[in-house]
């Protein structure tokens, strides 16, 4: 495949960037990742149509990503066309208890437009760093709220790369799951809804809740967040504690000492790093207390 000329095609059809041999690294939080043979950043939802048309016409297979915040890329990258659902998809608006937002609005950002408006039942998603599209496909949560709670419905590309509206419903939340795990759909607006709220109350809230993350979580190291599930009925951070994995280092990648479900990258550390440093803490937590640990990052890409 000549990435330069399959560039040269799609460039005059999109209104967003198209690059080639683009690092993941740079679109990872935990830094690591080689390079996408051709990475797209489409601006509103007719461009990544059209990619999408051009990739299944061609053969070219395709990855789609928003933030980046749970993501664990190869070191060799990956292969065909990335597309980064981002800044080209991400207006909100809010009219009465319902917002809309494109799915490459932040979670935060989504957050701070309930809190203008009044509405409740956002302020889990203050601190989470994701797209509202890769929040939508693992159900993300914290402190007793989660996506699910108040999702209304999300415009997708179905597999024959037509627009479709799934309702909550259909999409089958559970917990850090959903359908969009299972079928290969593109999710591209969405639509929530509030309840009103008093914003004074929402704003202490958030503050409270944001310097309650900040005092629990790793700081100032590349991650992304918590690396497994928690087992039913029980926490990994505590179950990788007690089998005395805090502090584990393969190469520059290391088990926080502060947060032991979070893998830090202390500088150089690779995608080979920290596979390695996830097989391990698994095995350990199978030997001591007999649980299978699972990832709750999305492995993408070859070696
Ligand atoms: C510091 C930190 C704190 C975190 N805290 C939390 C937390 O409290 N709770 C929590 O649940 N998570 C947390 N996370 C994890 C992460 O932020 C969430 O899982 C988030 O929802 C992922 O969104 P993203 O846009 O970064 O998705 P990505 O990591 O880019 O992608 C995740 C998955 O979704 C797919 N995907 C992404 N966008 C789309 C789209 N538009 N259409 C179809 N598929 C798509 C990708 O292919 C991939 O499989 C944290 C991460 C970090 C780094």
């Amino acid at each position: 495949m000549n990435l330069a000329a399959l560039a040269g095609e799609l460039r005059p059809m999109l209104q967003g960037s198209v690059r080639v041999n683009e690092l993941m690294s740079n679109h990872t939080t935990w830094r690591i990742g080689g390079p996408a043979d051709i990475f797209i950043d489409p601006v509103g939802k007719e461009d990544v149509q059209r990619a999408v048309r051009y990739a299944r016409v061609k053969g070219i297979p395709l990855t789609v990503i928003g933030n980046g915040s749970n993501l664990l890329v190869r070191d060799g990258g990956i292969r065909g066309m990335v597309i980064k659902i981002g800044r080209g998809l991400s207006d909100i608006t809010v009219a009465g208890n319902e917002i809309k937002a494109g799915a490459g609005a932040m979670l935060p950002e989504l957050a701070a437009a309930a809190r203008r408006a009044g509405l409740g039942g956002f302020e889990f998603a203050a601190g989470i760093p994701g797209s509202l599209g890769g929040a939508v496909v693992m159900n993300a949560g914290a402190m007793n709220g989660c996506v699910a709670d108040v999702l209304k419905s999300v415009l997708v590309l179905d597999e024959r790369n037509e627009f479709v509206l799934l309702s909550k419903e259909e999409l089958a939340f559970s917990y850090r799951s959903s359908l969009l795990q299972k079928k290969q759909y593109i999710c591209l607006e969405t639509s929530w809804v509030g309840y009103p709220k008093d914003r004074a109350v929402i704003e202490q809230e958030t503050r409270d809740y944001l310097a309650k993350r900040k005092s629990l979580q790793p700081q100032g190291w590349p991650n992304a967040g918590s690396v497994f599930k928690n087992p039913p009925g029980d926490s990994a951070g505590r179950l990788i504690e007690a089998a005395q994995g805090k502090g584990l280092r393969v190469g520059d990648a290391e088990v926080s000492p502060k947060h032991a479900n979070w893998i830090l990258n202390l500088g150089q550390a690779t995608a080979t790093d920290v596979l390695s440093l996830i097989k391990q803490v698994q095995h350990l937590v199978q030997e001591r207390f007999g649980v299978a640990l699972h990832l709750e990052v999305r492995v993408l890409g070859e070696d």
